[in-house]
């Protein structure tokens, strides 16, 4: 049996298993499909404090693992299928083998959001895609006039990040101005190669008949009046959804699936922590899931301490 296992290896997963690992808890990270998460398919991040410079998002999750690890946390690259809270000890099944644990510090961040219009499904990896990182690159996209859809900081970076590859970008937005933060919306609409369109929804990614991305229909949300736009890529950022399916009924979450916690990081069930994206629909930076992240390991140690009195 575990005394600490924690699902999910991104800022609040290798911090919660930093401190447990100090606090001697001897903790397992299950790191899921994605090891390090979400910010590995980041460029530069340039406001985790410590960097003056920026640090390659890749990187950083790749020292946080060093760091715990160096403690004592053991990293298994397990995928959790489903948990059993109901009863004592907490009960996993990781690629279909059970596990027992104590406590369990949820640390599963979030994914991708789709939008959900005819073609873009269908055209995924044939030049729709949720990460200009891991495809901005490609071949099919030099040169080429490319899209970006969302108004929030990964739009931004996602849309100047493209700049290098593509001929022009354009920055389709549902609103007139961006959600994103000053800077990098400055950064973003200075930026010659960046064209915004405002008040604009993509209402199908074309086209399916031959297999690739060729253009977008908009639809312009104030005047109605509809329009196609030659493109070779679609590279969608609207956001995240939390990944918690997999405790949906044993867990406390709100209407969009993030998991509410009752106090501090604790959950409705005694032992279950939560940390990070999972559980924040508002902050959502690397810096605050990895301060959730020491919280949740700093509660779990009280758990079990309290456990053994
Ligand atoms: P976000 O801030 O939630 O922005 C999502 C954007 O997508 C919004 O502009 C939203 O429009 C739009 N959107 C949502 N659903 C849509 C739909 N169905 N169709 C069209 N547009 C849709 O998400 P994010 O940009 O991924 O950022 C998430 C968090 O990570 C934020 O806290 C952000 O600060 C952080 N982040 C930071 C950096 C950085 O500092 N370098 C980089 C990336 C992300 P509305 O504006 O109309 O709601």
């Amino acid at each position: 049996m575990k005394k600490v296992v924690i699902i999910g290896s991104g800022p609040a997963g290798w911090t919660a298993a930093l401190y447990t690992a100090r606090a001697q808890l001897e903790p397992l990270v299950l790191t899921g499909t994605q090891p390090g998460g979400l910010l590995t398919t980041t460029s530069i991040v340039e406001n985790f404090p410590g960097f003056p410079e920026g640090v390659d998002g890749y990187e950083l999750m790749t020292r946080m693992q060093k760091q715990a690890e160096r403690f004592g946390a053991k990293t298994s690259f397990g995928v959790v299928e489903s948990v059993d809270f109901s009863q004592r000890p907490l009960k996993l099944t990781v690629d279909g083998e059970p596990m027992l644990a104590e406590t369990v510090i949820i640390a599963t961040g979030a994914s991708h959001k789709h939008l959900g219009v005819p073609g873009e499904h269908e055209l995924e990896t044939k030049g729709t895609t949720y990460c200009a990182t891991c495809d901005g690159a490609l071949p099919v996209f030099r040169n080429q006039p490319l899209v970006v859809i969302g108004g929030g900081d990964s739009a931004c970076e996602e849309a100047m990040y493209l700049t290098r590859f593509g001929s022009i970008v354009h920055l389709i937005h549902r609103r007139n101005s961006l959600r994103a933060s000053k800077i990098m919306a400055e950064r973003a609409l200075s930026n010659p190669k960046i064209k915004p369109i405002w008040d604009s929804a993509v209402t199908e990614v074309l086209d399916v008949q031959q297999d690739k991305v060729t253009a977008v229909k908009l639809k312009n949300l104030r005047t109605g009046e509809e329009s196609t736009l030659p493109c070779a890529g679609v590279f969608i950022a609207i956001g995240h959804v939390p990944n918690t399916t997999v405790f949906k009924g044993q867990i406390t979450t709100d209407e969009n699936g993030f998991i509410v916690p009752t106090k501090g990081t604790m959950t409705n069930v005694p032992g279950v922590f939560v940390a990070g994206d999972c559980a924040d629909h508002i902050y959502r930076q690397a810096i605050t899931a990895a301060g959730a992240g020491c919280a949740a390991a700093i509660d779990a140690e009280r758990y079990l301490a309290a456990l053994s009195e």
